[in-house]
């Protein structure tokens, strides 16, 4: 049995200092500590400029990295002249009911029409903010030679969607697909799409690399302990993409998503030595203004003496271009 295995079915974090705060309890407690200290304003949305990406279409050379911000956990990424996509999200609320919960504030960086031929859909985990119904299917229609990349627990998800080409994954697996090879690699965090099917899928970050190029696409996560083996495994990498949005209050977050502080310690752990920040400034989920993170990341990756030109902080819609 692997540690992350719940002996009883299911998933667990295997690190100590992982375990969520006792979690009804902790819900109400912060729907009421946000009644009596309401959380600090969010700038208005033109803080947020959308930009046209630069991407290749259909395709890009197979030398060619391309990282394109569709916005929160979604990226384009072109690479070894494949088209993939990470936990891709194109409607406007992350919720199981349309029109309800939390609203996208920026548009999608490109528009669902405009988007390649996907051959690759790489899934962290089953949160709404990252698997979307209505996504899935739009994808499916229109690519359906995609294959998707899923971690444990999740191939009956997308089976009932008309899904075709499924690959479940367990935390350092990995597989190929033409020039390039992906590892699923572990991440502190839950899964669950409903209050009674908490953690029966797994959720993790994966690490794509061809001959010429390493990336690594962290999931949703807090900080743990293993970024270092992760690299010594499958890097080391050119760029990491590396949430650092829906922290605050900590006192409840801590354990499932990481502060910017953390995000950048991550980056170092991983020895990145380019640091993509995602999961912000795109669905408000948690109390911290929208436009924090990516500040309090600039800091730290200063104060920590790494150069800005590898801090690469996109607008949504830009893309991120690295040659061989
Ligand atoms: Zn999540
Ligand atoms: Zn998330």
């Amino acid at each position: 049995m692997l540690a992350h295995h719940h002996p009883g079915g299911g998933f667990r974090n295997p690190w100590p200092n992982a375990s969520i705060t006792a979690e009804l309890g902790g819900l109400l407690r912060w729907r009421l500590d946000r009644l009596r200290h309401p959380p600090p304003p969010d700038p208005d949305a033109s803080a947020f400029p959308l930009v046209l990406p630069a991407f290749h279409q259909p395709r890009a050379p197979e030398d060619l990295l391309t990282i394109t911000w569709v916005g929160h956990a979604t990226f384009l990424i072109q690479m070894g002249g494949l088209n993939l996509l990470t936990d891709p999200i194109w409607t406007n609320h992350a919720s199981p009911v349309p029109g309800v919960g939390p609203k996208r504030r920026v548009s999608p960086g490109i528009r669902f029409d405009d988007l390649p031929p996907i051959d690759l859909v790489l899934q962290s985990h089953d949160h709404y903010d990252h698997l979307d119904d209505r996504t899935v299917c739009w994808l499916e229609a229109r690519n359906p030679g995609a294959r998707w990349l899923v971690p444990l627990g999740l191939t009956a998800f997308y089976r009932r969607r008309g899904v075709h080409e499924i690959t479940e994954l367990d935390w350092w697996q990995e597989t190929s697909n033409g020039p390039l090879t992906i590892g699923c690699t572990p991440a502190q965090h839950f899964s669950g799409r409903t209050p009674w099917g908490r953690n029966r899928s797994l959720w993790c970050g994966w690490s794509v690399w061809s001959s010429a190029r390493r990336v690594f696409f962290a999931g949703d996560t807090g900080a743990h302990p293993v970024f270092g083996d992760i690299a010594q495994r499958f890097g080391p990498f050119d760029v990491a993409l590396i949430p650092i949005g829906a922290y605050d209050p900590r006192w409840f977050m801590r354990p499932v998503h990481m502060d910017p502080e953390e995000a950048v310690q991550a980056a170092r752990d991983l020895g990145a030595p380019r640091f993509i920040p995602m999961h912000w400034g795109t669905f408000k989920l948690t109390d911290e203004p929208l436009d924090e993170p990516p500040q309090r990341a600039r800091s730290a990756w200063l104060s920590s003496g790494l150069p800005l030109d590898r801090f690469c902080q996109l607008a949504h819609g830009e893309t991120f271009v690295l040659d061989v």
